[in-house]
């Protein structure tokens, strides 16, 4: 029988060798050699490759799998993932170029989020993307840029549901959100596309992020399904579109454990009659970031110094939140938990202790693990941060402190 959960706990997904972590075929000395300096982020291109196997084996054919570029827009990534993904999902004007340099067809990317500007929302038309739209008035320009630009613009309804996500780890729909837009305004939306003459696509609707129970996920795509399907009789032509969201999750603490991704692919399997007799036009869109890439990716930091004070060992590092806000807690955690971390040159040493690892930042909030125990590590040694691939450098104030940025390799 195969496994219905991905590999994952952080000293399976990389091989090592003579103690030394692997990645990308490469013992991690020889990667730091040959980028040259610390710190780094490293994305390992087979197991990206891998993940999105893991998806078509277990997600019903029929479900289109997006990538989410917010989680990981580094250009060769978004490249990379270009050719084995449906379509680009982008949340800015910057984003949006990454997306257009690859292979994607423009009609398979579509443009999220609140406060689009109308540079964007102009190069998104000209190219024919689909916009997601947010809000009424952002559906009012998109019209009257269109009819400057003298093209239709595509464009799909990002709704705000009538239910949050449960268990997500940050809600993006239910209640009050700068997010879409109200399900029972939806509507007279739909009426007002018809009469500005915009090309109807669809709806989008994402309710949340790093989502690990299969029970809520469940539910939430079963309700997605019934929330577009109720909103179809309004629209002004058949729906062409119909985006999920994304949102699942990846283990990052003890006791986190893997989505049962077979368990997902069984209840949208057991959903897919319904959408095809109520919906035979929408291609159902499921929107990933950081269930592709977040385990694919480690940040390697080098120890500077071994510092004891009254009794703790500390790992002076030259990595840090500047360029990993996520591990050091500071990036949506209620309670600050530490990520995976191992000394990676030194992954299974018999000399153990229990350390903190800090960066160089002039800041108690520069912490990559807290009093956590691995290998007895000397300057020199390198520190690697799993599970960073998705919300790692893009998502860190790389400014703070002025330091150099992290360097960044897909291998
Ligand atoms: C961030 C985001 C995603 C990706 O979320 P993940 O939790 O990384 O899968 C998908 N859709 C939208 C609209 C987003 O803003």
């Amino acid at each position: 029988m195969s496994n219905t959960r991905p590999k994952h706990a952080s000293m399976i997904q990389f091989p090592i060798q003579d103690n030394c972590l692997q990645i990308g075929g490469l013992s991690l000395m020889r990667l730091a050699q040959r980028v040259g300096r610390t710190p780094f982020y490293a994305y390992d291109r087979q197991q990206i490759t891998e993940r999105v196997a893991f998806l078509r084996q277990h997600l019903p054919t029929e479900v289109h799998l997006h990538y989410a570029m917010k989680a990981n827009p580094m250009p060769a990534v978004v490249q990379h993932l270009s050719g084995l993904v449906d379509g680009i999902d982008v949340a800015s004007g910057g984003e949006m170029r990454i997306a257009l340099d690859t292979p994607m067809p423009a009609g398979l990317v579509s443009f999220a989020g609140p406060g689009k500007g109308d540079d964007e929302l102009s190069c998104a038309i000209a190219a024919g993307i689909v916009l997601n739209m947010e809000s009424e008035q952002e559906m009012e320009r998109i019209a009257s840029l269109g009819t400057h630009l003298g093209i239709r613009p595509k464009v799909a309804v990002r709704v705000n549901p009538d239910f949050e996500l449960k268990s997500s780890g940050m809600k993006m729909g239910g209640g009050p959100k700068q997010f879409g837009v109200d399900a029972e305004r939806v509507p007279a939306m739909l009426n007002r596309i018809g009469k500005l003459g915009l090309d109807f696509e669809g709806f989008h609707i994402f309710s949340g992020s790093q989502n690990l129970k299969v029970a809520a996920i469940q539910e939430s795509h079963e309700k997605t399904l019934r929330l577009g399907i109720s909103l179809a009789r309004y629209a002004p032509g058949a729906v062409r579109l119909l985006n999920i969201g994304g949102g699942f999750g990846v283990p990052y603490f003890p006791g986190d454990e893997a989505l049962d991704m077979a368990a997902v692919g069984q209840n949208l399997q057991r959903l897919l009659p319904e959408a095809k007799r109520e919906l035979p036009e929408a291609r159902l869109v499921i929107e990933l970031g950081r269930y592709l890439i977040a385990e694919a990716g480690i940040y390697v930091c080098r120890v500077l110094e071994r510092k004891k004070s009254r009794g703790q060992v500390f790992l002076v590092t030259d990595g840090g939140l500047h360029h990993h806000l996520a591990a050091s807690g500071n990036f949506g955690q209620v309670i600050r938990k530490n990520y995976p971390v191992v000394v990676g040159n030194k992954v299974h040493g018999n000399d153990r202790e229990i350390v903190s690892v800090v960066g160089p930042l002039c800041t108690p909030l520069d912490l990559l693990a807290d009093q956590m125990e691995m290998s007895k590590a000397e300057a020199g040694d390198l520190i690697v941060v799993f599970q960073s691939g998705a919300y790692g450098f893009t998502a860190s104030p790389t400014a703070f402190l002025s330091h150099p940025p992290p360097i960044e390799v897909l291998v």
